[in-house]
Order: structure tokens, then C-alpha cells, then sequence
């Protein structure tokens, strides 16, 4: 089973990534939701976090043991069906010099008790046809 966009907890629709992630981590801590179904991330996503995640100063909700890492998935024309990890702020530029828009998907993964949450959704707007479109 390959990684999908669909296994990004937090996504589907959610406004509020931070608040679902709160109220999320206040239901384990009060024993309502186990910690193994939060602590469920792809192998993909973990190897990701471990290899090429951008560290964070946040320690994981769930664990507590290490901080959790960022990782990047941008979704859109001729990008693979599961997402390309973002590596660099180059990456991001190569993107906003096509014409098509993009999607940024922030996700925080934890590399010891594999929990993981969707963080943001950013916008990557390619760039826009102007005057000289026409040439
Ligand atoms: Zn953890």
C-alpha cells in the first residue's frame, strides 16, 4: 500500500488543522482515543521524517519522548498521484515558475512513536499568464 494524501491525518475537509490536532491530543490524553490509533503513520512518512523531515522545536504530543519532524507534500500537476516531498525552498520555486497551482501539505511526524498530524495546507500559485501572455 502506497502513501496517499488520504493517510495525512487532519486533512478531508478540516479549516482548522490546529484545533482538530488539539482536540486530537486532548481525547488520547484523557484515554478516550487509544494511543495506537493516532501513533498509526506510513512507513513512508516515518522514513521521510527521519531522512529528510525539517526538525521542530516541538516535542511530540503523544510520546513525549523526541520532537516531532516536518515533513512537505506538494500535490499537483505532473506530481506523482501520492505527492512530492518538498526538500527545499528551490523546490518551491521551480513550482511558482509553472503556470499551474499547487498544494503544500505540512505534516508533523514523530519518529519515535510514529504519531502524526496534518499541520497546514499552503498554497502555491504558479505564475500567472501577464501582458506578454500573448507572444
Ligand atoms: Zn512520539
Amino acid at each position: 500500500m502506497g502513501f496517499s494524501v488520504d493517510m495525512l491525518r487532519g486533512g478531508g475537509g478540516v479549516v482548522d488543522h490546529q484545533l482538530a490536532r488539539r482536540s486530537l491530543i486532548n481525547e488520547v490524553k484523557k484515554g478516550r482515543i487509544s494511543k495506537d490509533s493516532v501513533c498509526d503513520a506510513h512507513p513512508e512518512l516515518i522514513r521521510a521524517a527521519k531522512n529528510i523531515g525539517e526538525p521542530s522545536k516541538t516535542v511530540c504530543p503523544i510520546c513525549e519522548e523526541v520532537n516531532v519532524a516536518l515533513v512537505t507534500y506538494v500535490f499537483g500537476h505532473g506530481l506523482p498521484k501520492n505527492g512530492k516531498v518538498l526538500l527545499d525552498r528551490r523546490d518551491v520555486e521551480k513550482l511558482q515558475r509553472t503556470p499551474y497551482d499547487y498544494a503544500a501539505y505540512v505534516v508533523e511526524a514523530c519518529p519515535s512513536c510514529k504519531w502524526h498530524h496534518l499541520l497546514r495546507v499552503l498554497p502555491i500559485a504558479g505564475r500567472r499568464p501577464r501582458s506578454r501572455a500573448a507572444q
